[in-house]
Protein backbone atom coordinates (compact mmCIF):
# COMPACT_ATOMS: atom_id res chain seq x y z
CA UNK A 1 0.00 0.00 0.00
CA UNK A 2 0.85 3.75 -0.79
CA UNK A 3 3.12 5.07 2.25
CA UNK A 4 0.82 6.97 4.28
CA UNK A 5 1.87 10.56 6.23
CA UNK A 6 0.66 10.95 10.15
CA UNK A 7 1.32 13.68 12.39
CA UNK A 8 4.52 12.48 13.69
CA UNK A 9 5.90 12.92 9.73
CA UNK A 10 5.32 17.22 10.17
CA UNK A 11 7.00 19.85 10.96
CA UNK A 12 5.02 21.10 13.69
CA UNK A 13 6.27 24.53 13.44
CA UNK A 14 6.34 25.17 9.45
CA UNK A 15 2.57 27.29 9.78
CA UNK A 16 4.03 29.44 13.30
CA UNK A 17 4.88 32.12 11.67
CA UNK A 18 2.93 32.15 8.52
CA UNK A 19 -0.41 33.82 7.47
CA UNK A 20 -2.80 31.43 5.80
CA UNK A 21 -5.78 33.21 3.89
CA UNK A 22 -8.39 30.83 3.20
CA UNK A 23 -10.70 32.04 0.28
CA UNK A 24 -14.28 30.92 0.57
CA UNK A 25 -16.04 30.44 3.63
CA UNK A 26 -18.11 27.71 2.49
CA UNK A 27 -18.62 23.70 3.31
CA UNK A 28 -14.99 23.66 3.15
CA UNK A 29 -13.77 27.17 4.05
CA UNK A 30 -15.54 27.12 7.12
CA UNK A 31 -14.33 23.64 8.00
CA UNK A 32 -10.21 24.41 7.47
CA UNK A 33 -10.28 28.52 8.83
CA UNK A 34 -12.18 27.01 11.85
CA UNK A 35 -9.62 23.56 12.48
CA UNK A 36 -6.73 25.88 11.31
CA UNK A 37 -7.10 28.50 14.18
CA UNK A 38 -8.11 25.99 16.87
CA UNK A 39 -4.74 24.33 15.87
CA UNK A 40 -2.89 27.94 16.10
CA UNK A 41 -2.42 28.87 13.12
CA UNK A 42 -3.19 32.13 12.08
CA UNK A 43 -5.99 32.48 9.52
CA UNK A 44 -7.83 35.11 7.49
CA UNK A 45 -10.25 34.92 5.40
CA UNK A 46 -10.72 36.55 1.67
CA UNK A 47 -14.65 36.61 0.27
CA UNK A 48 -17.53 39.05 -1.56
CA UNK A 49 -19.80 40.46 0.52
CA UNK A 50 -22.36 38.21 1.65
CA UNK A 51 -23.80 35.45 3.48
CA UNK A 52 -20.93 34.13 3.73
CA UNK A 53 -18.64 37.10 4.71
CA UNK A 54 -21.48 37.96 7.06
CA UNK A 55 -20.80 33.97 8.80
CA UNK A 56 -16.77 34.48 9.18
CA UNK A 57 -17.34 37.77 11.05
CA UNK A 58 -19.75 36.24 13.13
CA UNK A 59 -17.43 33.38 14.01
CA UNK A 60 -14.71 35.72 14.90
CA UNK A 61 -12.46 35.92 11.62
CA UNK A 62 -11.12 38.79 10.22
CA UNK A 63 -12.37 39.25 6.67
CA UNK A 64 -11.07 40.54 3.68
CA UNK A 65 -11.59 41.31 0.18
CA UNK A 66 -9.67 38.36 -1.98
CA UNK A 67 -7.71 41.07 -2.74
CA UNK A 68 -6.73 42.00 0.32
CA UNK A 69 -6.43 38.19 2.02
CA UNK A 70 -4.50 37.39 -1.00
CA UNK A 71 -1.53 40.36 -0.86
CA UNK A 72 -0.95 39.79 3.09
CA UNK A 73 -0.83 35.80 3.22
CA UNK A 74 2.21 33.45 2.66
CA UNK A 75 -0.72 30.60 2.05
CA UNK A 76 -3.32 31.19 0.02
CA UNK A 77 -6.00 28.73 -0.28
CA UNK A 78 -8.49 28.57 -2.88
CA UNK A 79 -11.80 27.08 -1.45
CA UNK A 80 -14.38 28.71 -4.31
CA UNK A 81 -16.83 27.03 -6.30
CA UNK A 82 -14.81 25.55 -9.01
CA UNK A 83 -16.46 27.06 -11.79
CA UNK A 84 -15.98 30.41 -9.95
CA UNK A 85 -11.94 30.40 -9.39
CA UNK A 86 -10.68 31.17 -13.02
CA UNK A 87 -12.40 34.39 -13.33
CA UNK A 88 -11.75 35.22 -9.23
CA UNK A 89 -7.67 34.08 -9.46
CA UNK A 90 -7.52 36.39 -12.65
CA UNK A 91 -8.72 39.27 -11.32
CA UNK A 92 -8.35 39.33 -7.80
CA UNK A 93 -5.25 36.67 -6.62
CA UNK A 94 -3.18 36.77 -9.86
CA UNK A 95 -2.20 40.91 -9.43
CA UNK A 96 -1.20 40.57 -5.83
CA UNK A 97 0.77 36.90 -5.88
CA UNK A 98 4.65 37.45 -4.89
CA UNK A 99 7.20 35.38 -5.75
CA UNK A 100 7.79 32.65 -2.51
CA UNK A 101 3.38 32.01 -2.19
CA UNK A 102 1.91 29.06 -2.09
CA UNK A 103 -1.46 28.47 -3.71
CA UNK A 104 -3.27 25.52 -2.34
CA UNK A 105 -6.67 24.16 -3.77
CA UNK A 106 -8.65 21.46 -2.24
CA UNK A 107 -9.57 20.08 -6.52
CA UNK A 108 -7.62 20.15 -9.57
CA UNK A 109 -9.80 20.59 -11.54
CA UNK A 110 -8.59 24.49 -12.38
CA UNK A 111 -4.75 23.45 -12.10
CA UNK A 112 -4.55 20.28 -14.30
CA UNK A 113 -6.84 22.19 -17.28
CA UNK A 114 -5.45 24.74 -17.72
CA UNK A 115 -8.12 27.43 -16.42
CA UNK A 116 -5.30 28.61 -14.08
CA UNK A 117 -2.26 29.38 -14.78
CA UNK A 118 -0.16 29.88 -11.84
CA UNK A 119 3.50 32.15 -12.16
CA UNK A 120 6.35 29.75 -12.00
CA UNK A 121 7.35 31.36 -8.91
CA UNK A 122 5.21 29.96 -6.69
CA UNK A 123 4.24 27.03 -5.20
CA UNK A 124 0.75 25.24 -5.96
CA UNK A 125 -0.21 22.22 -3.99
CA UNK A 126 -2.91 20.20 -2.98
CA UNK A 127 -4.98 19.78 0.37
CA UNK A 128 -8.30 17.84 -0.30
CA UNK A 129 -9.94 16.38 2.64
CA UNK A 130 -11.87 12.99 1.45
CA UNK A 131 -15.09 14.30 3.26
CA UNK A 132 -17.59 17.51 3.21
CA UNK A 133 -17.04 20.11 5.44
CA UNK A 134 -19.47 19.57 8.30
CA UNK A 135 -17.32 16.31 8.98
CA UNK A 136 -13.91 17.62 8.77
CA UNK A 137 -14.90 19.85 11.30
CA UNK A 138 -16.84 17.80 13.33
CA UNK A 139 -14.42 15.22 13.20
CA UNK A 140 -11.46 17.57 14.37
CA UNK A 141 -13.70 18.81 17.30
CA UNK A 142 -13.84 15.49 18.46
CA UNK A 143 -10.31 14.49 18.15
CA UNK A 144 -9.76 12.49 15.05
CA UNK A 145 -10.14 13.88 11.59
CA UNK A 146 -11.26 13.26 7.75
CA UNK A 147 -8.43 11.64 5.36
CA UNK A 148 -6.68 13.68 3.04
CA UNK A 149 -5.22 13.51 -0.43
CA UNK A 150 -1.39 16.03 -1.01
CA UNK A 151 -0.05 16.83 -4.22
CA UNK A 152 2.68 19.05 -5.23
CA UNK A 153 2.28 20.99 -8.48
CA UNK A 154 4.88 23.60 -8.16
CA UNK A 155 7.55 23.21 -5.60
CA UNK A 156 9.60 26.36 -6.08
CA UNK A 157 10.80 26.98 -2.24
CA UNK A 158 11.44 23.08 -1.63
CA UNK A 159 9.61 23.56 1.23
CA UNK A 160 6.06 22.32 -0.95
CA UNK A 161 5.58 19.11 0.57
CA UNK A 162 6.61 20.61 4.10
CA UNK A 163 3.54 23.14 3.72
CA UNK A 164 1.09 20.24 2.17
CA UNK A 165 1.67 18.19 5.19
CA UNK A 166 1.64 20.70 7.92
CA UNK A 167 -1.39 22.35 6.59
CA UNK A 168 -3.41 18.84 6.45
CA UNK A 169 -2.19 18.60 9.98
CA UNK A 170 -3.68 22.00 10.60
CA UNK A 171 -7.50 20.60 9.57
CA UNK A 172 -6.85 17.55 11.40
CA UNK A 173 -6.54 15.41 8.23
CA UNK A 174 -2.79 13.92 9.81
CA UNK A 175 -5.18 12.44 12.57
CA UNK A 176 -6.53 9.82 10.07
CA UNK A 177 -3.94 9.75 7.62
CA UNK A 178 -2.60 11.82 4.30
CA UNK A 179 -1.70 10.30 1.39
CA UNK A 180 0.08 11.41 -1.71
CA UNK A 181 -1.04 11.86 -5.11
CA UNK A 182 -1.07 14.02 -8.34
CA UNK A 183 -3.26 16.92 -9.61
CA UNK A 184 -4.08 14.50 -12.85
CA UNK A 185 -4.92 11.58 -10.60
CA UNK A 186 -6.70 13.66 -7.78
CA UNK A 187 -9.02 15.35 -11.01
CA UNK A 188 -9.47 12.59 -13.22
CA UNK A 189 -10.42 10.19 -10.54
CA UNK A 190 -12.89 12.54 -8.97
CA UNK A 191 -14.55 13.34 -12.20
CA UNK A 192 -14.88 9.48 -13.06
CA UNK A 193 -16.10 8.35 -9.64
CA UNK A 194 -19.25 11.00 -9.76
CA UNK A 195 -19.83 10.26 -12.96
CA UNK A 196 -19.90 6.59 -13.89
CA UNK A 197 -20.71 5.99 -9.96
CA UNK A 198 -21.56 8.00 -7.59
CA UNK A 199 -24.28 10.62 -9.25
CA UNK A 200 -24.50 9.98 -12.87
CA UNK A 201 -24.11 5.52 -12.68
CA UNK A 202 -26.25 5.58 -9.95
CA UNK A 203 -29.28 7.89 -10.87
CA UNK A 204 -29.42 6.34 -13.98
CA UNK A 205 -29.74 3.06 -12.37
CA UNK A 206 -32.30 4.13 -10.27
CA UNK A 207 -34.20 5.20 -12.88
CA UNK A 208 -33.73 2.59 -15.08
CA UNK A 209 -34.99 0.23 -12.48
CA UNK A 210 -38.00 2.54 -11.71
CA UNK A 211 -39.00 2.85 -14.71
CA UNK A 212 -38.73 -1.24 -15.63
CA UNK A 213 -40.66 -1.54 -12.83
CA UNK A 214 -43.74 1.12 -13.32
CA UNK A 215 -43.58 -0.03 -17.29
CA UNK A 216 -44.48 -3.05 -16.67
CA UNK A 217 -47.32 -2.09 -15.03
CA UNK A 218 -46.43 -1.38 -10.92
CA UNK A 219 -47.54 0.90 -8.54
CA UNK A 220 -44.89 3.80 -8.98
CA UNK A 221 -45.06 4.50 -5.22
CA UNK A 222 -43.72 0.53 -4.66
CA UNK A 223 -41.01 0.93 -7.27
CA UNK A 224 -39.95 4.43 -5.61
CA UNK A 225 -39.85 2.77 -2.46
CA UNK A 226 -37.73 -0.19 -3.66
CA UNK A 227 -35.03 1.36 -6.14
CA UNK A 228 -34.68 4.97 -4.18
CA UNK A 229 -35.82 4.94 -0.86
CA UNK A 230 -34.35 1.90 0.16
CA UNK A 231 -30.82 2.93 -1.18
CA UNK A 232 -29.54 4.53 2.26
CA UNK A 233 -29.92 0.99 4.46
CA UNK A 234 -27.52 -0.44 1.69
CA UNK A 235 -24.85 2.68 0.94
CA UNK A 236 -24.34 2.99 4.92
CA UNK A 237 -23.78 -0.73 5.51
CA UNK A 238 -21.19 -0.24 2.56
CA UNK A 239 -19.68 3.17 3.88
CA UNK A 240 -19.20 1.44 7.28
CA UNK A 241 -17.98 -2.50 6.27
CA UNK A 242 -17.89 -2.57 2.18
CA UNK A 243 -19.76 -4.97 0.17
CA UNK A 244 -19.02 -7.90 2.91
CA UNK A 245 -20.54 -6.02 5.56
CA UNK A 246 -23.44 -4.97 3.51
CA UNK A 247 -24.06 -7.89 2.34
CA UNK A 248 -23.85 -10.16 5.45
CA UNK A 249 -26.79 -7.95 6.73
CA UNK A 250 -29.27 -8.53 3.16
CA UNK A 251 -31.50 -11.58 2.78
CA UNK A 252 -29.75 -15.07 1.87
CA UNK A 253 -31.79 -14.26 -1.34
CA UNK A 254 -31.25 -10.91 -2.21
CA UNK A 255 -27.45 -11.89 -1.64
CA UNK A 256 -27.64 -14.52 -4.44
CA UNK A 257 -29.83 -12.49 -6.26
CA UNK A 258 -27.18 -9.43 -6.46
CA UNK A 259 -24.29 -11.94 -7.18
CA UNK A 260 -26.54 -13.71 -10.19
CA UNK A 261 -27.90 -10.55 -11.59
CA UNK A 262 -25.91 -7.73 -11.11
CA UNK A 263 -23.75 -8.81 -13.46
CA UNK A 264 -26.18 -9.25 -16.10
CA UNK A 265 -27.15 -5.51 -15.49
CA UNK A 266 -23.90 -3.47 -14.97
CA UNK A 267 -22.02 -5.91 -17.53
CA UNK A 268 -19.27 -5.58 -19.80
CA UNK A 269 -21.06 -3.32 -22.17
CA UNK A 270 -21.54 -1.04 -19.06
CA UNK A 271 -17.84 -1.33 -18.31
CA UNK A 272 -16.52 -0.66 -21.73
CA UNK A 273 -18.88 2.82 -21.44
CA UNK A 274 -17.31 3.39 -18.62
CA UNK A 275 -13.97 3.18 -20.19
CA UNK A 276 -14.85 5.81 -23.27
CA UNK A 277 -16.19 8.14 -19.59
CA UNK A 278 -12.77 7.98 -18.57
CA UNK A 279 -10.97 8.88 -21.99
CA UNK A 280 -13.52 11.93 -22.30
CA UNK A 281 -11.68 12.81 -18.47
CA UNK A 282 -8.53 11.66 -19.74
CA UNK A 283 -8.57 13.69 -23.08
CA UNK A 284 -9.75 16.98 -21.51
CA UNK A 285 -12.91 16.75 -23.62
CA UNK A 286 -15.66 16.78 -20.61
CA UNK A 287 -13.88 19.53 -19.19
CA UNK A 288 -13.84 21.20 -22.60
CA UNK A 289 -17.44 21.00 -22.61
CA UNK A 290 -18.72 21.67 -19.12
CA UNK A 291 -16.28 25.18 -19.09
CA UNK A 292 -17.87 26.07 -22.74
CA UNK A 293 -21.63 25.10 -20.82
CA UNK A 294 -20.58 27.80 -18.07
CA UNK A 295 -19.12 30.36 -20.50
CA UNK A 296 -22.82 29.61 -22.47
CA UNK A 297 -24.70 30.47 -19.42
CA UNK A 298 -25.32 26.68 -19.02
CA UNK A 299 -28.32 26.20 -21.30
CA UNK A 300 -27.89 22.21 -21.47
CA UNK A 301 -27.31 21.76 -17.59
CA UNK A 302 -30.65 24.07 -17.08
CA UNK A 303 -32.60 22.58 -19.40
CA UNK A 304 -31.85 18.80 -18.28
CA UNK A 305 -32.41 19.96 -14.30
CA UNK A 306 -35.55 21.08 -15.38
CA UNK A 307 -36.55 17.95 -17.32
CA UNK A 308 -35.24 15.58 -14.60
CA UNK A 309 -37.02 17.36 -11.65
CA UNK A 310 -40.38 16.67 -13.20
CA UNK A 311 -39.56 12.70 -14.10
CA UNK A 312 -41.95 10.39 -12.21
CA UNK A 313 -39.70 8.73 -9.83
CA UNK A 314 -39.15 13.20 -8.33
CA UNK A 315 -43.06 13.59 -8.54
CA UNK A 316 -44.24 10.62 -6.41
CA UNK A 317 -40.76 10.99 -4.23
CA UNK A 318 -41.93 14.60 -2.87
CA UNK A 319 -45.71 13.10 -2.35
CA UNK A 320 -44.11 9.93 -0.51
CA UNK A 321 -41.49 11.69 1.55
CA UNK A 322 -44.45 14.20 3.03
CA UNK A 323 -45.26 11.18 4.83
CA UNK A 324 -42.00 10.71 6.08
CA UNK A 325 -41.12 14.06 8.30
CA UNK A 326 -37.96 12.09 9.54
CA UNK A 327 -36.38 12.14 6.13
CA UNK A 328 -37.22 15.38 5.16
CA UNK A 329 -35.47 17.10 8.86
CA UNK A 330 -32.66 14.47 7.81
CA UNK A 331 -32.35 16.81 4.39
CA UNK A 332 -32.64 19.96 5.70
CA UNK A 333 -30.10 19.15 8.24
CA UNK A 334 -27.71 18.27 5.15
CA UNK A 335 -28.68 20.12 2.47
CA UNK A 336 -25.10 22.25 2.04
CA UNK A 337 -23.33 18.61 3.06
CA UNK A 338 -22.28 16.80 0.07
CA UNK A 339 -20.15 17.55 -2.67
CA UNK A 340 -17.88 14.91 -4.45
P1 LIG B 1 -19.06 26.14 -1.47
O1 LIG B 1 -19.96 26.35 -2.64
O2 LIG B 1 -19.60 25.45 -0.26
O3 LIG B 1 -18.50 27.56 -0.96
C1 LIG B 1 -18.02 28.51 -1.83
C2 LIG B 1 -17.62 29.76 -1.08
O4 LIG B 1 -17.07 30.68 -2.04
C3 LIG B 1 -18.75 30.49 -0.39
O5 LIG B 1 -18.30 30.98 0.84
C4 LIG B 1 -19.06 31.64 -1.35
O6 LIG B 1 -19.54 32.78 -0.68
C5 LIG B 1 -17.68 31.94 -1.89
N1 LIG B 1 -17.72 32.61 -3.20
C6 LIG B 1 -18.39 32.24 -4.31
N2 LIG B 1 -18.14 33.08 -5.31
C7 LIG B 1 -17.29 34.02 -4.83
C8 LIG B 1 -16.67 35.18 -5.39
N3 LIG B 1 -16.88 35.54 -6.65
N4 LIG B 1 -15.84 35.90 -4.60
C9 LIG B 1 -15.62 35.55 -3.32
N5 LIG B 1 -16.20 34.47 -2.73
C10 LIG B 1 -17.02 33.73 -3.47
O7 LIG B 1 -17.74 25.41 -2.00
P2 LIG B 1 -17.09 24.04 -1.47
O8 LIG B 1 -16.54 24.27 -0.10
O9 LIG B 1 -18.01 22.89 -1.70
O10 LIG B 1 -15.88 23.86 -2.51
C11 LIG B 1 -14.68 24.58 -2.42
C12 LIG B 1 -13.57 23.75 -3.04
O11 LIG B 1 -13.40 22.57 -2.26
C13 LIG B 1 -13.83 23.29 -4.46
O12 LIG B 1 -12.61 23.31 -5.15
C14 LIG B 1 -14.31 21.86 -4.27
O13 LIG B 1 -14.06 21.04 -5.41
C15 LIG B 1 -13.44 21.44 -3.11
N6 LIG B 1 -13.92 20.29 -2.33
C16 LIG B 1 -15.20 20.29 -1.83
C17 LIG B 1 -15.63 19.24 -1.05
C18 LIG B 1 -16.99 19.26 -0.42
O14 LIG B 1 -17.37 18.25 0.17
N7 LIG B 1 -17.77 20.33 -0.48
C19 LIG B 1 -14.77 18.08 -0.77
C20 LIG B 1 -13.42 18.23 -1.24
C21 LIG B 1 -13.04 19.29 -2.02
P3 LIG B 1 -21.00 33.44 -0.90
O15 LIG B 1 -21.78 33.13 0.34
O16 LIG B 1 -20.72 34.89 -1.05
O17 LIG B 1 -21.60 32.83 -2.14
MG1 LIG C 1 -36.88 -5.58 -0.75
MG1 LIG D 1 -15.99 16.43 -7.75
Amino acid sequence: MTKVYYNGDVNETYLANKKVAVIGYGSQGHAHSQNLRDSGVDVVIGLRKGNSWDKAEEDGFQVYSVKEAAEQADVIMILLPDEMQPKVYKEEIQPVLKAGQALLFAHGFNIHFNQIVPPADVDVLLVAPKGPGHLVRRTYEQGAGVPALFAIYQNVTGEAQELALAYAQGIGSLRAGGLETTFKEETETDLFGEQAVLCGGLTSLVKAGFETLTEAGYQPEVAYFECLHELKLIIDLMYEGGLENMRYSISDTAQWGDFVSGPRVVNENVKAEMKKVLKDIQDGEFAKGWILENQANRPVFTAINNRENEHQIEVVGRKLREMMPFVQQQQKAKKEVVTV
